[in-house]
């Protein structure tokens, strides 16, 4: 099994099953209704999980949730603990409904303060840390090897700290320099004790600290969205190779979810929620949209792209609707040779789409949680009245009144099909 590394800029090969394969995959910022673009990293995550047990591989996914924020004490003063409290719930029940199963861990920035702080004393020490004025930086001078994993390493005006998340402060002795621990400002309402005064932890390091406290000082895959990979994804290698720990050995950054061809985020105006898409489409084509695309590369999100995956939803059920047909040999194979490469969901997909062996698709379909299209649905017993009287005027030879029982079928979600047996029922999608 091969997998695309940012560090390394190319594939590389897994351990042989079975592993162990840790995987830490950064989460939300919990603050409002997440957005589908942020259903991607989730969706992998669950997917390579379910792909590399199938495959026989110990694995285990953290997926964090960051519950200390700026952009949570903007979206409610005075409130940001029940905000993000309330938040954290919004993502786990909008997740739960892809009906994927939920990661192994789901750990809080807000449970892992004292663990942090004493990691920062360890910075410090090291001199890889300074405090200044009620905060503590990271020292980018410190690591030689900062930039490495965004290719910035050798542009020193594209490494510069402030990005958006960190704020402007002269007693920074480098503009490289990030912030580990934030002094308490007016108008943020929570704060915790510290040696440098009350205060919060910056963003990057509750990541550092987070997983290895659940993997320990070496694991297996980092992912997250590719917009994380600077400043973040940097600072977070910083952060922990400065004490000498090897950290993640390699690094999958999914692409980023377009709206009409643009990176969708709050401020451009046009938010789709998690929420609002199960809501238009459901699951199923949200899933299949999401498995028609290269994880790495950008998908774009459109009407015409979701009509699409709905589209692929209905020629599944239609198959498990027709008589299964053994497939030939070597099928399986073909189908794993596509995910063993790189994750190649869209291949795999085409496979399947090959398929009329029920018990191969249905397998083939469960690794992504879509097994359910292979559930055939009765149809109430009114509708089946419907038909039977439809049947009836069939073969009274009154097509008319036939004609205007397949409308109210039609009227009750139904399409009502003739056959040997003498009909069958299917929902209208
Ligand atoms: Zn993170």
């Amino acid at each position: 099994m091969r997998l695309y590394d940012t560090l390394t800029r190319s594939k590389r090969e897994l351990p042989a099953p079975p592993g162990p394969i840790r995987m830490y995959v950064c989460g939300p910022t919990v603050y409002s209704r997440a957005h589908i673009g942020n259903a991607r990293p989730f969706i992998l995550a669950m997917w390579l999980r379910s792909w590399l047990r199938e495959r026989g591989y110990e694995v285990t996914l953290v997926h964090n949730i960051t519950d200390i924020n700026d952009k949570i004490y903007a979206a409610a003063p005075g409130a940001s603990a029940e905000r993000a409290e309330e938040a954290t719930g919004w993502y786990l029940e909008d997740t739960g409904d892809l009906g994927l199963g939920m990661p192994d861990a789901l750990p809080r920035a807000t449970e892992y303060v004292p663990q942090i702080v004493h990691f920062i004393e360890q910075l410090i020490d090291g001199g890889f840390a300074y405090p200044a004025g009620g905060d503590v930086y990271f020292r980018v001078a410190s690591f030689p090897d900062y930039g490495r994993l965004s290719g910035r390493h050798d542009h020193e005006d594209s490494l510069r700290n402030p990005s958006q998340e960190e704020e402007q402060n002269e007693l920074k002795k480098d503009p490289r320099d990030f912030a580990l621990w934030k002094g308490h400002k007016e108008g943020e309402d929570t704060w915790w004790e510290s040696p440098w005064g009350d205060g919060r932890p910056g963003w990057h390091i509750e990541c550092s600290v987070m997983a290895e406290e659940l993997f320990g000082p070496a694991f297996e895959i980092h992912g997250g969205g590719v917009d994380l990979v600077f400043p973040h994804h940097e600072n977070e290698i910083a952060q922990s190779r400065a004490l000498g720990h090897e950290f993640a050995e390699a690094w999958m950054h999914n692409g980023m979810l377009r709206f009409v061809g643009e990176k969708m985020s709050k401020s451009l105006g046009n938010v789709r929620t998690i929420r609002q898409a199960l809501e238009d489409w459901g699951r199923e084509t949200i899933l299949l949209f999401y498995l028609n695309g290269l994880w790495a590369k950008p998908i774009d999100y459109s009407e015409e792209a979701l009509r699409q995956a709905q589209a692929r939803a209905e020629t599944f059920r239609e198959v498990f609707r027709g008589p299964s047909d053994g497939a030939g040999e070597g099928e399986w194979e073909r189908f794993a040779a596509a995910l063993d490469d790189d994750f190649n969901t869209p291949e795999a997909l085409a496979v399947l789409h090959s398929w009329r062996d029920h018990d191969l698709l249905r397998r083939g379909l469960a690794l992504f949680g879509l097994d359910s299209l292979a559930e055939q649905v009765d149809a109430p017993a009114e509708v089946v009245s419907l038909a039977e009287r439809r049947r009836d005027a069939r073969a009274d030879g009154d097509f008319g009144a036939a004609d205007r029982l397949r409308e109210e079928i039609e009227e009750a979600g139904w399409i009502v099909r003739d056959d040997a047996g003498g009909f069958k029922l299917v929902p209208k999608s």
